[in-house]
């Protein structure tokens, strides 16, 4: 609310110099100013200064560095590597539904001009998609005769009688397969939509999720070095002026306070990769449409503990694969409770 207030009076300058201005400075109440380039600044800055005042302050640190050098490089190298990977993660594409659209209507187009009479599937040349061209086992749910290929490919991905207009984008007008959703900070539909980071100012979603948990690990280790070196230097006995443990203290305190929301959140993605679910659908399970009828634990898109984790590291940086939903048995399979057999055979991996 506060927030709100404060920043939105900047959006109201008639002055198109004053707003190009205000347009410089982060406010994460504004989706316009959310991606700023200050705001990656802002980040990048905390992070230096967090770590500068330990080498301005801690006469023990330098004198360790220059004992054992290797020491001081791993944490250099694992400050440079999270600041690296806060960059790329925050311009990687999520994975837009418009583009997966294009990809499959050329691949398919080009599938067409090249072998006309063949009823095999289609695959595009890259492998990033694998179709079915033949029409005849498409229409479960039949999106009208003028349908694109993508809108096809969509609609059988869905239960059969499910409506078009429950899966049409009323913003960009295209067909969402199960798991996407319109980002209004974007303005595009985003592939197996997680959220919209507001600190990254970009989307996570199928293709960069797995960029977003590894700079959450980065993220939570230099959070963790950072305090323990915070917490060394306050216990070393050395005379030193009282501003400067004012300073080491209220950086540990923020530090502290990071590192609780920081392992929570990678605790938190790590049971959605476990499980194959999304922030979006945990939070949002009552209102996606085609989640609603199932059963509160049963997770329809996940294939075992072991796949999920496989898809999640190493298949999906290649493949762009639209998952189905399960059919109505599948679903009352996942549903059945546990027995010790179930256990025996790790049913859940
Ligand atoms: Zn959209
Ligand atoms: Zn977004």
């Amino acid at each position: 609310m506060t927030i709100v207030h404060i920043c939105g009076p900047c959006r109201d300058f008639r002055d198109p110099s004053m707003n190009r201005c205000f347009q410089l400075f982060p406010c994460l109440a504004d989706p316009a100013r959310r991606s700023s380039l200050s705001l990656k600044l802002a980040l990048v800055t905390i992070h230096l200064v967090c770590v500068a005042v330990l080498f301005l302050f801690d006469g023990a640190l330098i004198e360790k560095t220059k004992k054992e050098p290797w020491y001081t490089a791993l944490y250099l190298l694992l400050l440079a590597a999270t600041l690296i990977l806060y960059f790329v993660t925050s311009i990687s594409s999520p994975g837009y539904v418009l583009d997966a659209m294009t990809a499959v209507n050329k691949a398919n187009a080009a599938y067409r001009n090249t072998s006309i009479t063949s009823n095999q599937p289609a695959s595009s040349k890259n492998g990033s998609f694998i179709l079915t061209a033949d029409e005849s086992q498409m229409g479960r749910n039949d999106a009208g005769g003028n349908s694109t290929d993508w809108a096809k490919l969509v609609s059988d991905l869905y239960p059969p009688g499910t409506v078009v207009r429950n899966w049409t984008c009323s913003y960009c007008h295209v067909e969402q397969p199960p798991r996407s959703k319109h980002c209004h900070d974007c303005d595009k539909c985003i592939l197996q939509f997680d959220h919209h980071c507001v600190w990254l100012g970009n989307c996570i979603g199928q293709n960069n999720h797995c960029q977003f948990w590894w700079y959450l690990c980065d993220e939570t280790a230099l959070c963790l070095w950072t305090a323990v070196l915070y917490i060394s230097f306050l216990k070393t006995h050395i005379a030193r002026s009282w501003w400067k443990d004012a300073i080491i203290i209220l950086l540990l305190i923020m530090l502290l306070i990071s590192l609780v929301f920081l392992v929570l959140l990678l605790l938190f993605h790590s049971y959605l990769i476990l499980t194959n679910q999304t922030t979006y659908e945990l939070v949002r399970r009552r209102r996606i449409f085609y989640l609603r009828g199932i059963p509160e634990r049963v997770y329809p898109f996940s294939k075992g503990i072991c796949r999920n984790l496989y898809n999640f590291c190493c298949a999906r940086r290649s493949v762009c694969s639209l998952e189905a939903l399960p059919s109505p048995l599948e679903i009352e399979e996942k549903s059945m409770p546990y027995t010790c057999k179930d256990v025996i055979t790790c049913r859940c991996c």
